[in-house]
C-alpha cells in the first residue's frame, strides 16, 4: 500500500514570530499542521486557515509538560523552534523537549550564550567586532548587549567608562539588568546593517542563501530624524528593540563571501556542536565602508526577517521555479528525510 508521509508527521511550532509562514510552508506542501497557542493569541491565530489543530497553553513553557507533549506525540509532530522558544525557556528546557526538534537544538545554548557564540564565530573565521571583557577598557564606541535573545530591548551606546556606568545604572533601576554581568560589551561597527539567511540541508550536502534583510529598530532609528542640538538634551537611552523587517539585495560581487561565510559556520558548527548546523540559520552583521563584514551575531534557527519571504525571495526565485519560503523549504526537507527514511538526521 501507497505510504502517505502527510499521514504520518504533522509539523508544530509555537504562536509567535514567525509562526505564521513555516505552518503556511508546511500546508503548501501537504503537511499537517498544529500550533502551540497561547489563550491571549488565539483569537489572532484561528483567523487562519491553514492552521489544523491548536494546543492553547496559558504559557509556553507548557512545552514540556504531558498534555502538550502528549497532544504533539498523538500528531506525530516535528517541532520547529523559533525565537520565541529561545526567549522563553532556557537551554536546559529545550533540551529537556522530548519531541523532534527540527534541525540541532543542542546549538540553540551556543546562540543564548554570548561567550560560546563567540567562540563558534570564531572557529567559522567569521571577522568578529572585538569585544571587552572590562568596562575599564573602553576607548571607542561600544555597544553593550543583553545576553540571550533579548531583541535588542535595553541595549546601549557608550564611548567613556563613565557614560556606560550612567546607562548601565540606569537599566538596573528600571529593572531590565542586575549588573555588569548581565551586559557583554562589543565594539560597534558603523555602516550596512545586514541579516543573511541560508539554508544547509545535511541530506543534499548544500547550503541555500535564501535572502536578506535589515531590521528597523526602536528607538535608536528614530535618532536620525532628530537634530543632533535636541539629542543633547534627552537623557532616556535608545534601545535596540527590533519592530519590522524589510527586504535588501546585495551587490552580486559580495555573494561569493556569503556563500563562504555560511559553508565555514557549517564546517564550525560540525566541528563544536554535532551534529551541526541543519537548517536554517542567519549570520548578522555589518558592512563597512569597505563593504568587509563584521559579524555581530548568528541565529542558529529560523529568523523572524525570513517572514518577507512568504512567496519567495530574490535569491530562492534563482534557485525554485516556484515560490519557496524557509517555511516551506523546512518542510520539504522534512518530506525529503522521510521519504529516504533519515528523519533523524534532520531532528534532535
Ligand atoms: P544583536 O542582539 O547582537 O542582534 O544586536 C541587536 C542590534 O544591535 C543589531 O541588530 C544591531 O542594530 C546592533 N548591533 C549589535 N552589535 C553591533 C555591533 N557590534 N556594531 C553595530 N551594531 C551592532
Amino acid at each position: 500500500m501507497l505510504k502517505l508521509w502527510y499521514n504520518l508527521t504533522s509539523i508544530a511550532t509555537l504562536g509567535s514570530h514567525c509562526a505564521l509562514q513555516v505552518l503556511k510552508g508546511a500546508k503548501d506542501e501537504g503537511f499537517k499542521t498544529v500550533l502551540i497557542c497561547e489563550k491571549k493569541r488565539e483569537r489572532l491565530y484561528r483567523r487562519f486557515k491553514f492552521i489544523d489543530e491548536m494546543v492553547i497553553v496559558d504559557s509556553f513553557i507548557e512545552i514540556t509538560e504531558k498534555k502538550c507533549e502528549s497532544a504533539l506525540q498523538e500528531n506525530d509532530s516535528i517541532l520547529i523552534p523559533h525565537g520565541t522558544l529561545i526567549s522563553q525557556m532556557n537551554s536546559e528546557q529545550i533540551e529537556s523537549i522530548k519531541t523532534p526538534v527540527f534541525g540541532n537544538k543542542y546549538i540553540l545554548r551556543w546562540e543564548s550564550d554570548r561567550m560560546l557564540k563567540e567562540q563558534l564565530m570564531k572557529e567559522a573565521k567569521l571577522n568578529v567586532p572585538k569585544s571587552i571583557s572590562n568596562p575599564k577598557e573602553i576607548s571607542n564606541l561600544v555597544i553593550a548587549k543583553r545576553h540571550g535573545a533579548a531583541g535588542g530591548k535595553g541595549y546601549f551606546l557608550a564611548s567613556t567608562e563613565q557614560e556606560y556606568n550612567k546607562k548601565r545604572d540606569q537599566l538596573i533601576k528600571q529593572g531590565l539588568i542586575t549588573g555588569d554581568d548581565d551586559l557583554y560589551i562589543q565594539e560597534y561597527h558603523s555602516g550596512v546593517l545586514a541579516y543573511l539567511q541560508f539554508f544547509y540541508s545535511p541530506i543534499k550536502k548544500e547550503l541555500e542563501f535564501f535572502g536578506v534583510d535589515k531590521r528597523h529598530e526602536s528607538d535608536i532609528d528614530g535618532l536620525s530624524r532628530i537634530p543632533a542640538e535636541n539629542q543633547l538634551n534627552t537623557d532616556t537611552i535608545s534601545s535596540f528593540n527590533v519592530i519590522a523587517n524589510s527586504p535588501l539585495v546585495l551587490r552580486e560581487s559580495l555573494l561569493d563571501d556569503v556563500y563562504t561565510m555560511g559553508e565555514n559556520f557549517i564546517k564550525a558548527s560540525t566541528k563544536l556542536v554535532s551534529p551541526g548546523m541543519n537548517g536554517p540559520f542567519c549570520i548578522e552583521g555589518v558592512y563597512d565602508e569597505n563593504a568587509n563584514f563584521h559579524t555581530f551575531e548568528f541565529s542558529a534557527r529560523i529568523v523572524a526577517g525570513t517572514n518577507l519571504y512568504v512567496s519567495g525571495s530574490p535569491y530562492t526565485a534563482l534557485n525554485y521555479d516556484e515560490p519557496m519560503s524557509m517555511g516551506r523549504r523546512i518542510a520539504r526537507e522534512i518530506k525529503l528525510a522521510e521519504t529516504k527514511n533519515e528523519l533523524k538526521n534532520i531532528t534532535t
